[in-house]
């Protein structure tokens, strides 16, 4: 028996379950299922995607709703789309064998019509984002004054794509007594608020510590020049040639390079980023998600909504300027038990970095040395004679064409027609690693140098600082290559932001808030500086007056950005 079928759940949800392969529950359905089973008291729960948490509240919604009144009982809140769409498969695969059921997905970019015709065949069960689901409160199609059961899923990405407004006011339409189930990886102040005003002393939930770092992920670095990076990332995929992984980049201009680079050099990759429409974002994950693509070039925003369960790989193009985004990011492989590999590229001035998230996920990063040419040779001649001896052969189409291609063989000996064979596909390599040189860098030499300039006065303390401060903002190769490819001669426009630290602003919220303002661009950001009042950014001066006009109405956790030209830079 199943620990799922002491938790009482009904024979169809067990049925289905057990078809999507749940045997036992996660540490969160543990301690979520029997409590809301049997209470309808408020809970707060603390955890992360890829714990189960969708399961969590979905199951005991499925077990308890009225299939037989046609209204919305449960109203599910989800930052975007793609994690909409997720939970409402989630929710229709738990709740296939209930007759009746109907579940409806509400989100924008999207046909309208469609989800009204979804609510008015009489949904029980509605999930939405904030901004689609409020106007149609507005439009009087969705009803939640009876609602039993409130979800607010990433409740802390909700906040801090700015749905705060949307969310109180959906907040005041539903009824006092349903049940409210907060979900949210972590607990800024504005979560606590929402919980103080509108849920009744929650029942408290914390699955797996904050900031702790999924337990069987390994967490690797290779230390190389900045103008490697990419060299080092090609060495990275081409040593595991099995790999499937996320590469992060800061930026969608740095998302593209990669990924096109990656392309243009024949890997299996592609890019994932703000800039692509909605259609074009589906058809690059459903790639991913089954497996045709190898490699997904993203960033953090465009990566949000992809739940991927099998990563071998989580590559950091670049260090993250906030820990928590890398533990967030590193989490997405190895899960479901199995081991996961989280690889860093570093240069000298991102140990510092490198430290500060050491010390927030409590684990130590592991030097790696680059692969050299040799190397990778090797693992990749032995990955294809492990394939060439594992193929499946398909007699029956082939042989046909046998008789012809042994008479055009015979005349090679069996060592000789293997070494052809292997040659096909291995010469690419040989070719491009005959003269590869090592890129690792020597850490000695490279202190010594480093301890040459200040010695000589070329650079002071305060200099140096600051171009570690810029290098942690904007990095040095992406702004060089930046420079290189505006007309402007890379002119920089350095912005005043009226909010900083103790609004919550850091670095990565500023970048989103960029992206998000300026859907559709890719407007190179140089370094963003963030104090405890105030911040600056530095954009491409191309784009000054518009994004002046974009930051109009920004808001960041519901308060009122503003922004003005601080002074040019070249
Ligand atoms: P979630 O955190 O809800 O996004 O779930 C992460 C992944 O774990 C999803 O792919 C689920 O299908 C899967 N999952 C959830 N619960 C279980 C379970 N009890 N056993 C196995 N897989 C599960």
């Amino acid at each position: 028996m199943s620990l799922f079928e002491t938790m009482g759940l009904k024979a169809e949800i067990l049925g289905a379950i057990q078809e999507l392969g749940f045997e036992n529950p996660t540490p969160i359905q543990e301690q979520t299922i029997p409590f809301l089973l049997e209470n309808d008291q408020d809970m707060v729960a603390l955890a992360q995607t890829g714990t189960g948490k969708t399961a969590a509240f979905g199951l005991p919604i499925v077990q308890q709703f009225d299939c037989s009144v046609k209204a919305p009982q449960a109203l599910i809140l989800s930052p975007t789309r793609e994690l909409a769409l997720q939970i409402a498969k989630d929710l229709e695969n738990f709740s296939k064998n209930i007759k009746g059921a109907k579940i409806a997905t509400l989100y924008g970019g999207s046909d309208i019509r469609k989800q009204i015709k979804e609510l008015e065949s009489g949904a029980q069960i509605v999930v939405g984002t904030p901004g689609r689901t409020l106007d149609l409160i507005k439009r009087s199609k969705l009803k939640v004054n009876e609602i039993q059961w409130l979800v607010l899923d990433e409740a802390d990405e909700m906040l801090s794509m700015g749905f705060k407004d949307d969310l109180d006011a959906i907040l005041k339409d539903t009824p006092a007594e349903k049940q409210t189930l907060l979900f949210s990886a972590t607990m800024p102040k504005e979560i606590v608020r929402i919980a103080n005003t509108y849920m009744a002393d929650p029942h408290e939930v914390t699955v797996g510590k904050r900031n702790t770092a999924a337990e069987n992920v390994e967490h690797n670095y290779y230390l190389v020049h900045a103008k490697d990076r990419y060299i080092a990332l090609k060495r990275v995929a081409d040593i595991n040639p099995n790999i499937y992984g996320i590469i992060f980049c800061r930026t969608r201009a740095e998302t593209k390079d990669v990924a096109d680079k990656l392309m243009q050099d024949g890997y299996n990759a592609d890019a994932l980023h703000g800039d692509l429409s909605q259609a074009q974002r589906d058809h690059v994950m459903s790639r991913f998600r089954s497996k045709h693509l190898q490699m997904l070039v993203a960033t953090d925003v465009a990566a949000r909504g992809l739940d991927v369960n099998e990563l071998t790989h989580v590559i950091n193009y670049n260090l993250p300027d906030d820990p928590e985004v890398y533990i967030h990011r590193s989490g997405r492989t190895g899960r479901a038990g199995k081991k996961g590999i989280s690889i860093t590229l570093i240069h000298m001035r991102e140990k510092g970095k490198l430290r500060d998230v050491e010390k927030k996920m409590g684990k130590q990063f592991t030097k790696i040395p680059v692969p050299l040419g040799k190397e990778i040779c090797e693992k990749q001649l032995f990955n294809l004679i492990d394939r060439v001896e594992k193929v499946e052969v398909n007699n029956e189409q082939i042989a046909e064409f046998m008789p012809v291609i042994y008479k055009k063989l015979a005349w090679l000996e069996r060592e000789e027609l293997i070494k052809h064979f292997v040659s096909v596909e291995f010469n690419r390599f040989l070719q491009y690693y005959e003269n590869a040189k090592d890129i690792n860098v020597d850490e000695a030499r490279e202190k010594e140098s480093m301890r040459g300039d200040r010695r000589r006065g070329g650079r002071d303390g305060r200099e140096r600082g600051d171009r570690g401060s810029r290098e942690r903002g904007g990095d040095r190769e992406r702004g060089d290559r930046g420079r290189a490819r505006r007309g402007n001669g890379g002119n920089m426009s350095r912005f005043f932001f009226s909010l900083g630290k103790k609004s919550g602003v850091n670095k990565r919220a500023i970048i989103d808030l960029i992206n998000q303002n300026t859907p559709g661009k890719s407007i190179d950001i140089g370094s963003i500086e963030v104090l405890k009042g105030f911040s600056f950014f530095e954009i491409d001066s191309n784009y000054e007056k518009e994004i002046t006009k974009a930051f109009k109405n920004a808001r960041f956790r519901g308060q009122k950005v503003n922004i003005e030209v601080a002074n040019k830079k070249k």
